[in-house]
């Protein structure tokens, strides 16, 4: 058997099992033990189930068994709720018996640290003798909500309803919540899992499995760190080619919230990590519950958008005007119809109707006017996502209205997003129009226009995965690979280094070289040529300059061993470095640091000293993509300077991308490389180049905070 068909039938087990039994299965309401054994009667399990006392002879109305040993019939999945020190025996049991796969609810393993983690290593070692696989511990279970299984095998209280949504979630009180949400938005679950300390059984395992369930239509994850990010970024790059994965981390913070210094590694503090590989892995990364429960429902009813094109119809204006500013902040665009549909639906709809983007139909819009103005966003070329803006005026036949906009979701290539503004109670027909024919309607338009940006990102992303990694031409990695073993570890390149390592992969650096005496300085300076700059070389320094280490502009001989006696004087003993003197332009930064075990993470942003108080910066995660790059330099708010403003001429964004994309490759080929900051890198008019005048590199261990 393929190690994958194996953990396939591995993972029917868990989520398809054909018997359950409850080991600590009690008949006092309040315990785990009586819940678990509760929701799989409520929720009709399809199969049998066993419940495991050592004296009962009944748990409910269903005959129990001493020890799991004593069930005299197979049993898939077993449920373990007993005490923790219990549970290495109670497995050694259900290895003896059989039993595939166990969940482990008991609490008090690897979470409390100390004992717990011996006991869990103890406990997965006799698992893994007999070969049963671990859900858990300390967790809530799963559920499958497939007619032919509904296994509730979990205690929570979220009633069991099919759905096309399956929600992985690390923690169970967020699984819950999100569940809880879904069945109110009446969309219900395919199927849930919450595997606490994750043991064996892990959220990769879970990824793959409901990548190959057909009833899994989209898939949330909730994660709150992740033990093997770089296994998770293969995993969820794969599934996410297959159907749209939603991602929510809790415990993030706002990219660059926290840029405390020019030190790449402390604007970014590790936990925003998850959500590049989020994005890297082509997840949509969601912040909020709200937000993630809509887009899920609307996902798994409508199909994928191609692009990020909006149209809008509304019968009233300032809705529509609400659901414009959502889609136009989350990047999205909103061109008008083409002419000819403009001109056809002017014909067609009321004449004071509006005919662009949002087209207004009015509010006496009729159910065929509704019909021409859907299905003319949905024939443009030029529109990728339709949102419907309803509100249920007395004067109208809205139910008509209602079947039109369903008739043309249900048969749509493209997704139609309804928001149907009304008295829920008035207007019951008219929705369950839309509910029975599983089409998800909005309340609010902003939620709408959310929704619509979410499909607009998923569309992003899967077109960024059809894109070619960069390979750059023109590197010299065998001399990088000996400049890097011979550096010292843990400790920052000298600048010439530095400057060698950039140049051998084609980043462009001035003119440098390293000095030990003013004298030398000057004759150095007279071989590059005048002006020259002189800096302290000295790994201590973080901000040269701040410290009277750089001096500019020097224009011959005596002015450069005058300099070079000055900075010796600040810094006694101390080498130095002579460099080219370039035009002024504007000034951008480039690092990395590297957060292991993800990889290293890229920074990007506009140089100086305001980088530090503004936070302007963007993060990915190595290895950049051209169009990674791209939208690093573009998610910038003070991306426009590079475009020239005020009647300043574009910069060349050309030559900041190829930095990018080559410090990326340098990164990828070394991940000796902790951390690096080109901070100022000076980049001149379009077709005019970039060139890095400063450079910190340090090889060694990861940063440290
Ligand atoms: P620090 O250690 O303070 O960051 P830098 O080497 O970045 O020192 O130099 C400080 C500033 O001096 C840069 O931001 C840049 O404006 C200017 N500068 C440094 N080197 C050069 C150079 N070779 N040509 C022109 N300007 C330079
Ligand atoms: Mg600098």
């Amino acid at each position: 058997m393929t190690r994958k068909k194996g953990a396939r039938l591995m993972l029917d087990a868990l989520f398809k099992p054909k018997s359950v039994a409850v080991i600590g299965a009690s008949n006092r309401k309040l315990t785990i033990g009586y819940r678990i054994i509760q929701n799989l009667i409520d929720s009709e399990f399809q199969g049998p189930v066993f419940p495991v006392h050592p004296k009962a002879a009944f748990i409910k109305n269903l005959p129990a068994y001493p020890t799991v040993k004593d069930v005299p019939y197979d049993v898939d999945l077993a449920h373990i709720v007993v005490k923790n020190t219990l549970v290495p025996s109670v497995v050694e049991q259900c290895g003896e018996k059989g039993v595939k796969v166990v969940i482990i609810n008991t609490a008090g393993f690897k979470e409390i640290g100390g004992d717990g983690i011996d006991l869990e290593k103890k406990t997965l070692k006799i698992a893994k003798k007999y070969g049963v696989r671990v859900f858990g511990p300390n967790c809530q279970g799963i559920i499958n909500s497939d007619p032919e299984v509904r296994a509730y095998c979990n205690f929570t209280f979220t009633p069991l309803e099919a759905g096309r949504v399956s929600l992985f979630a690390q923690s169970g009180g967020v699984g819950e919540v999100i569940n809880n949400r879904l069945f109110e938005l009446g969309a219900g679950l395919r199927m849930y899992a919450s595997n606490g300390n994750a043991a064996d059984i892990d959220v990769c395992d879970i990824l793959e499995y409901w990548a190959e369930d057909p009833g899994t239509k989209v898939i949330v994850v909730h994660v709150e760190s992740l033990s093997d990010p770089k296994r998770f970024l293969d995993v969820a790059s794969r599934v996410s080619r297959l159907k749209p994965v939603l991602g929510m981390k809790s415990g993030r913070t706002e990219l660059g919230a926290r840029a405390v210094s020019s030190h790449t590694g402390g604007m970014m503090k590790q936990d925003t990590t998850t959500e590049l590989i989020f994005r890297k892995a082509g997840i949509v990364s969601l912040s909020n519950e709200e937000e993630i429960c809509q887009a899920a429902v609307a996902l798994g009813s409508q199909p994928a958008a191609k692009g990020n094109r909006i149209g809008i119809v509304t019968n009233t204006g300032g809705p529509g005007i609400i659901v414009t500013d959502e889609i136009i902040e989350a990047g999205c665009t909103m061109p008008d119809l083409e002419h000819e549909r403009q001109i056809l639906l002017k014909e067609k709809l009321y004449p004071e109707a509006i005919v662009s983007n949002p087209i207004d139909v009015l509010a006496t819009a009729t159910p065929e006017h509704y019909r021409m103005a859907v299905e003319a966003l949905l024939e443009d070329p030029n529109i990728d996502i339709a949102v419907v803006n309803f509100i249920t005026p007395f004067f109208v036949d809205t139910e008509g209205v209602a079947r039109e906009i369903v008739d043309l979701a249900s048969k749509a290539a493209k997704p139609v997003l309804p928001v149907v503004m009304t008295n829920k109670s008035g207007w019951k027909k008219t929705l369950a129009i839309f509910a029975e024919a599983g089409i998800p309607v909005f309340d609010l338009p902003e939620t709408g226009g959310r929704v619509a940006g979410v499909f607009a990102q998923h569309a992003a992303l899967a077109l960024k995965k059809e894109e070619k990694p960069f390979s750059p031409t023109g590197i010299d990695t065998e001399s990088a690979q000996s400049l890097i073993e011979s550096a010292e570890s843990d400790a920052y390149l000298k600048q010439a280094d530095a400057f060698s390592l950039l140049k051998m992969y084609g980043i462009p650096v001035t003119e440098y070289a390293q000095a030990r005496s003013p004298e030398e300085a000057a004759e150095k300076a007279s071989g590059i040529g005048f002006p020259v700059v002189l800096k302290v070389e000295s790994s201590d320094v973080v901000h040269k300059s701040d410290e009277g280490g750089v001096i500019l502009d020097l224009k011959d001989h005596k002015a450069v061993t005058d300099s070079a006696k000055s900075i010796q004087k600040i810094f006694p003993g101390a080498s130095l470095f002579v460099q080219s003197m370039v035009e002024p332009g504007t000034e951008i930064i480039a690092g990395a640091f590297r957060d292991d075990p993800a990889g290293h993470v890229i920074m990007f942003g506009l140089g100086g000293i305001l980088v530090e108080v503004i936070k302007d910066v963007s993060f990915r995660l190595a290895p950049l993509t051209p169009s990674e790059a791209d939208s690093m330099i573009a998610e910038i708010k003070a991306a426009p300077v590079l475009d020239g403003i005020r009647g300043q001429r574009p910069k060349d964004r050309d030559a900041v991308r190829e930095i990018i994309l080559r410090l990326s490759s340098l990164l990828s080929d070394f991940p000796q490389i902790a951390e690096m900051d080109l901070n100022p890198i000076i980049v001149y008019e379009k077709d005019r180049g970039a060139v890095v005048v400063d450079a910190r590199i340090r090889i060694g261990n990861q940063l440290k905070e």
